[in-house]
């Protein structure tokens, strides 16, 4: 098999992480007898410096002419004074986001094996390991839902969704859970909002096609709860916008560390559902606070790359490689600085990657 990517390493902790990221994929590469063309391109706070606007179109042609993005991330102080739009994350992701409809986000929050007091809950409800998915759909909405707008002592905001936006997220989120455990919660607010009583419609006309997936629904108070409850009561939630939007950072905070935390973001496919074209990064920004001290966690960025193995090239088994090479070295107990408890020993960002590359190979 042979695959083009766009590499954007970005800004920050981006190209530290990145260069470790880039080692397992080749690994991978090597185990499964493909050829993946890595093409680097600029984005965001060195685009600017370089091109003058976080997205330049040489970046945007780049990623174009690839089968996935792998992006790193952007931003930092350097650019903080610049107008909002010009900022290297509403400069660079966004219309990253919106040139490619990327409308499903899934961003797993995992909790690993021995990692469970990086949790701000108590072990015994995260349990042995937590590993929850959250699929968010990305373009529609309260966000972008018209009509939107300020007038006198008013504003309003519109929450929008057509039969087809819903199916196609719906699809997005079964499919991932047939390929994990099999159960899906849809949450929506259907005790208040008709666009979520007409969501919640929806989800169970498609849930026909999925009878191997258990399908459940939950108000979204009711998921905020339990999220903090029973954690490992779920394998995949499927949000609207907005509320997957609150319950993903709720979601990742019981992970601990955003160093951990990877995130697909994937296009339509033709055929109407998610197609293989995604953008895949870590959940975490550029943290300028450790940038270039080669301790910043490249997990995150690992698994990201295993995401797209998973997602844009259809791979799940190399995903799966990767998880159990990362929760081997996790439970030989080594440990970046962000999840270790007070005087562990930590390796660093380039250890961690000679590390995870030894136990995949
Ligand atoms: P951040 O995610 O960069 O950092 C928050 C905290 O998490 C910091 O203490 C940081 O050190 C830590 N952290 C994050 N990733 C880590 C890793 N891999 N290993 C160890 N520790 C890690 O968020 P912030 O400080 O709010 O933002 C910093 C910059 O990043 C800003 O310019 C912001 O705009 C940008 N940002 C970019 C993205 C993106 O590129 N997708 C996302 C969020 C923020």
């Amino acid at each position: 098999m042979k695959k083009k990517i766009a590499v954007l390493a970005g800004d920050g902790i981006g190209p530290e992480v990145m260069a470790q990221a880039l080692r397992i994929l080749e690994a991978l590469e090597k185990k499964y007898g493909m050829t993946i063309d890595k093409h680097p391109a600029d984005v965001g706070g060195i685009a600017i410096d370089n091109h003058g606007k976080a997205l330049p179109e040489s970046t945007i042609k780049t990623c174009e002419e690839s089968d996935a993005i792998l992006f790193g991330s952007v931003g930092g102080p350097k650019w903080e004074k610049l107008p909002p739009e010009q900022q290297p994350e509403r400069g660079a992701l966004l219309p990253l986001r919106k040139h490619f409809q990327l409308f499903a986000n899934l961003r797993p929050a995992i909790v690993f094996k021995g990692l469970a007091s990086a949790s701000p809950l108590k072990a015994e409800i995260i349990g042995d390991e937590l590993d929850v998915l959250v699929v968010r759909e990305l373009t529609g909405g309260l966000y972008f839902g018209q009509p939107k707008y300020r007038e006198g002592d008013k504003a309003v905001d519109t929450m929008v969704y057509t039969k087809a936006e819903i199916e196609r997220i719906a699809h997005v989120a079964f499919q991932a859970a047939r390929q994990r455990g099999k159960k899906l919660c849809s949450i929506d607010k259907a005790n208040v909002l008709t666009t979520m009583v007409f969501w919640r419609e929806i989800v169970t006309e498609v849930g026909k096609q999925y009878p191997d997936v258990q399908l459940s629904h939950m108000y979204v108070d009711n998921a905020a709860m339990q999220l903090i409850r029973n954690p490992r009561q779920f394998d995949v939630l499927l949000c609207e916008n907005m509320f997957g939007d609150i319950l993903s950072d709720e979601a990742s905070m019981i992970a601990g560390s955003l160093g951990m935390l990877p995130s697909a973001s994937l296009a339509q496919s033709p055929q109407g559902t998610a197609g293989s074209f995604g953008l895949f990064e870590p959940s975490g920004g550029s943290a300028p606070d450790i940038a270039g001290q080669g301790i910043a966690n490249p997990i995150a960025q690992i698994l990201s790359t295993g995401m797209m193995f998973q997602y844009a090239f259809g791979m799940p088994q190399a995903y799966q490689d990767v998880h159990q090479a990362v929760s081997k070295v996790l439970s030989q107990g080594h440990r970046t600085r962000d999840i270790a408890t007070p005087g562990q020993k930590t390796v660093g960002t380039a250890e961690m990657g000679d590390l995870i590359l030894k136990a995949l190979t």
